[in-house]
């Protein structure tokens, strides 16, 4: 029974690890798609202080936390609902 239970420790362990780090690289990805990315890939949409969506040209961006993605912030069009850019949630 011994070697059952460690056996089961270490599925355990293994699923811990790979949970953190689907979240770590998830998040790393999500954050390189940030507002300098955004306006790098959209110029057009990004200027004289204003953020336009680059899906429908709406105007309106709202700010989400995401608690769920280890402290990120999603910036989205209010108007489509498309998630535009992603940014570090300041605690
Ligand atoms: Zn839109």
């Amino acid at each position: 029974m011994e070697f059952l239970r460690d056996y089961f420790v270490a599925i355990w362990v293994v699923l811990a690890i790979t949970v953190v780090s689907w979240h770590l690289i998830r998040r790393s990805m999500l954050l390189e798609k940030d507002f300098a990315w955004y306006k790098a890939q959209n110029p057009d949409c990004v200027g004289n202080g204003k953020v336009k969506c680059n899906q429908c040209g709406g105007e309106k961006i709202v700010i989400r936390n995401m608690y769920n993605r280890m402290y990120t912030r999603t910036h989205t069009c209010s108007t489509c609902g498309t998630d535009l850019y992603f940014s570090k949630e300041t605690r």
